[in-house]
């Protein structure tokens, strides 16, 4: 009889095929317990579902709250939290809030100045006094695309809440102030796997930074 090539008909052979047998049996148990340490220390960095994730559900929680309240910007929770902006981005409840009946609503009234809340992107305009004041923090950042027209260029964009990129982000940091745009869609996937592409450099050097040594922005350079 024949196992493994090995004759198990001799004694040499059973003995050998048992040898074998053990160590494919301390093998398996090696693997299982690499395998269990593996997902203990993945859980232990707070990964769940193989999603990277750099916040944990309190401090997701305390964003959301920071950032419904309106008294602060996405770049103050950010720093608050010590993550990227976009991080913090990926993270809010991108639905549109609807005030509770016990909150003071105060309608925005039309003035000429109003034009300004307005997003740019898709229009839409805050209904709400600190809807509009959250929309003003939410414009004043850049994001990156690809430009659609040209080709190896990158355009920039200012979102409201509704509209801004979902999915991908990526921060461009001011190693000095950590303000600066943020990459976009499949620039984002680009910018995570390499340095700032060509294209990126390109329109930064165009915005006033220097991209040679350390990333600095227009105030900062
Ligand atoms: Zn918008
Ligand atoms: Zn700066």
């Amino acid at each position: 009889m024949l196992e493994q090539g090995i004759d198990t008909a001799s004694v040499e052979g059973r003995a050998m095929f048992g040898m074998l047998s053990v160590l494919a049996e301390y093998q398996r148990e090696l693997i299982a317990a690499n395998t269990r340490d593996g997902l203990a220390a993945a859980r232990a960095r707070g990964r769940k579902g193989g999603r990277p994730s750099k916040l944990s559900s309190d401090q997701i929680e305390l964003a959301q709250r920071l950032y419904d309240a309106g008294d602060h910007t996405v770049a103050q929770i950010a720093d608050m939290l010590k993550v990227p902006r976009a991080t913090v981005y990926g993270h809010l409840n991108k639905r549109v809030d609807i005030a509770p009946v016990t909150q003071e609503i105060t309608v925005a009234v039309d003035t000429p100045a109003s034009t300004s809340r307005t997003c740019p992107s898709f229009g839409y305009e805050p209904t709400t006094r600190a809807e509009a004041a959250h929309q003003r923090a939410d414009l004043a950042v850049a994001w990156l695309h690809a430009d659609p027209d040209r080709r190896g260029m990158v355009i920039s964009r200012h979102h409201c809440r509704h509209c801004e990129p979902g999915q991908q982000a990526f921060d461009v940091a001011c190693s000095i102030c950590g303000d600066g745009p943020i990459h976009a869609g499949p620039l984002a996937e680009q910018a995570k796997n390499s340095n700032l592409t060509e294209p990126v450099q390109r329109w930064l050097a165009a915005a006033g930074w220097t991209v040679t040594l350390d990333l600095l922005c227009p105030g900062h350079a």
